[in-house]
Formats: structure tokens, C-alpha cells, sequence
């Protein structure tokens, strides 16, 4: 269902903060950009409203600013997107967060990587470099070359480049697939590296972690089992998409973040007393 937006409502309601409109919409999806995962435009507009955020004005779009400078300029954005303090947490850092949540959500609906976010970065720039010229008589020279701005040609057609790199670190890709092959005892010692670190198998091991698969702490996924979980996995999409909520519950936690710097400031002082006075 189609859903429209009174922008000159929202321009008002932003102030001089409506600037930022155009790096909002370009880094949430638009018709020459894609979007993050479950990050629809209805939480872009919220996080906007929410926040303030200067790079999406006066850095995207503008011509002779350098790649980092453009990941500090969206990293604050994205970061309060996915929850996480604006920019003052990596993209590797939110996507270990969130993957390491009691409910971790799926691979896909995970913060892309910095060096994917880059390129991504890089194509939503140039979109507001292309708006920011729309009273000019042409484009910027400089936006001509797309492939300073996250594409590749493939057979004379743009394609958006996907970094390459792991998507997380190799200590941790390692020990959730295993590679064993082989026949009739598969994973049944500690050469499958699920085996050694007692973990189960799974979907992602070359076993597929079913039949087969003599992995002794594999645990069998029934079908049943398998449909809540993907269920509950989707109740979890639709969580995110309200998003304003979570929000402030992350600023709670915050809070709640001080106390404990507090308790061990106290900590740290109950040792002193006793060392002092001992
Ligand atoms: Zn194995
Ligand atoms: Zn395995
Ligand atoms: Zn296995």
C-alpha cells in the first residue's frame, strides 16, 4: 500500500533541521538507492525527528569531501537506526551488539559492515549531490563517473558494488560452520570444529547439521520448532519497525549505563580506603 508524506508539514515541524531530508532519504532507500533490512522509511523519519543529525546536510552531496569523511557524516544516522548511541559505535561493534542480543535478529537484518556501508554511503551521496544541483544548469562534472560512488559496470550495465571481507571476525565464522565430508561419521571427532568447541551443527555446516551429521551436541531442529522460531523471528521485524520505542528504552539503558560507572567509581574507592588503611 502506497503511503504518502506532507513534506512541507514535516519541513516545518523539522525547521532548519529539513535540510537533512535529502541524506535521510537517499540513505533509506529511493529509487537509485536500496534500503537496510527492516529499516523502512517510516523509522528513517522518526530517527530524523529524533535526532539532529548535521553530515546528512552539510557533508553528503557536497563535492570534495573525502570517504571518511563521509562515514562520520552517516554513521551517526545509521548507528541510531539500529539503537546504538549515534556515532559513537563502529558499524563491526552495533553488528556484535545486536548479533549477541538474547533474541538475535536474522544475519540480514544486521547493520552491513563499514566497508559495505561505505559503498552504500557512497551511492546515497552522489543521489544528493545529483538533488543539491537540481537548480544548476548541469550536474557536477565530478558526478559523472559513477563509479566513484559505489558502482561497477557488469556487460555495460551498473551494478552497486558489494564489499568484499568477512562479515565478521574470523574466530567467529570459523567455529559456527564446519566443513566435514566425511561419509558415515560426520563430525563425530573433534576435527569438526563444531564438534571441538560443543557446539551443534547447523544449516550452515556442510552436514546441514540433519541426518548424518554425528556431531554429539547437534541438536535436532524439528520442523515445528524450526516455524516458531522463524515466527518469532518476524514478530521481532515488526518490533523493529515501530523503533521510537526502542529508542528510548537504548537512553534507559544508558542511564542505567552511568550508575555503573558510578557503583565502580565507589568500587574503586572502597579499594583505596582499604589499601590506604590496612
Ligand atoms: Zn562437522
Ligand atoms: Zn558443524
Ligand atoms: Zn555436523
Amino acid at each position: 500500500m502506497a503511503q504518502f508524506w506532507i513534506l512541507t508539514q514535516h519541513a516545518t515541524e523539522l525547521g532548519p533541521k529539513s535540510l537533512q531530508l535529502l541524506g535521510m532519504h537517499a540513505l533509506s532507500g529511493c529509487d537509485t538507492t536500496s534500503y537496510l533490512y527492516g529499516k523502512g522509511k517510516t523509522r528513517a523519519l522518526n530517527t530524523l525527528l529524533s535526532g539532529n543529525f548535521p553530515g546528512l546536510a552539510n557533508a553528503m552531496g557536497e563535492i570534495d569531501i573525502t570517504p571518511d569523511d563521509l562515514m562520520n557524516a552517516v554513521n551517526p544516522f545509521i548507528t541510531a537506526l539500529y539503537n546504538q548511541v549515534p556515532g559513537t559505535t563502529s558499524m563491526e561493534s552495533a553488528r556484535f551488539k545486536l548479533f549477541t542480543k538474547k533474541k538475535s535478529p536474522k544475519i540480514m537484518a544486521l547493520p552491513p559492515t563499514s566497508a559495505n556501508l561505505l559503498q552504500h554511503a557512497l551511492r546515497a551521496h552522489l543521489q544528493v549531490m545529483l538533488w543539491k544541483a537540481a537548480d544548476q544548469q548541469a550536474p557536477p562534472t565530478e558526478s559523472a563517473n559513477i563509479t566513484h560512488f559505489g558502482w561497477e559496470f557488469q556487460d555495460g550495465v551498473p551494478i552497486p558494488v558489494v564489499a568484499a571481507g568477512d562479515p565478521g571476525p574470523p574466530e567467529l565464522v570459523d567455529v559456527i560452520k564446519c566443513q566435514c565430508r566425511a561419509e558415515g561419521k560426520k563430525c563425530s571427532t573433534v576435527s569438526c570444529s563444531c564438534h571441538k568447541e560443543h557446539l551443534t551443527c547447523t544449516s550452515y555446516c556442510n552436514c546441514c547439521g540433519e541426518e548424518g551429521c554425528y556431531n554429539p551436541y547437534s541438536k535436532r531442529v524439528t520442523t515445528q520448532e524450526a516455524d516458531q522460531e522463524i515466527e518469532e523471528v518476524d514478530e521481532q521485524d515488526y518490533e523493529d519497525v515501530e523503533g521510537v520505542e526502542d529508542i528510548e528504552e537504548q537512553d534507559y539503558e544508558d542511564v542505567e549505563g552511568v550508575e555503573d560507572i558510578e557503583e565502580q567509581d565507589e568500587e574503586d574507592e572502597d579499594d583505596f580506603e582499604t589499601e590506604y588503611f590496612s
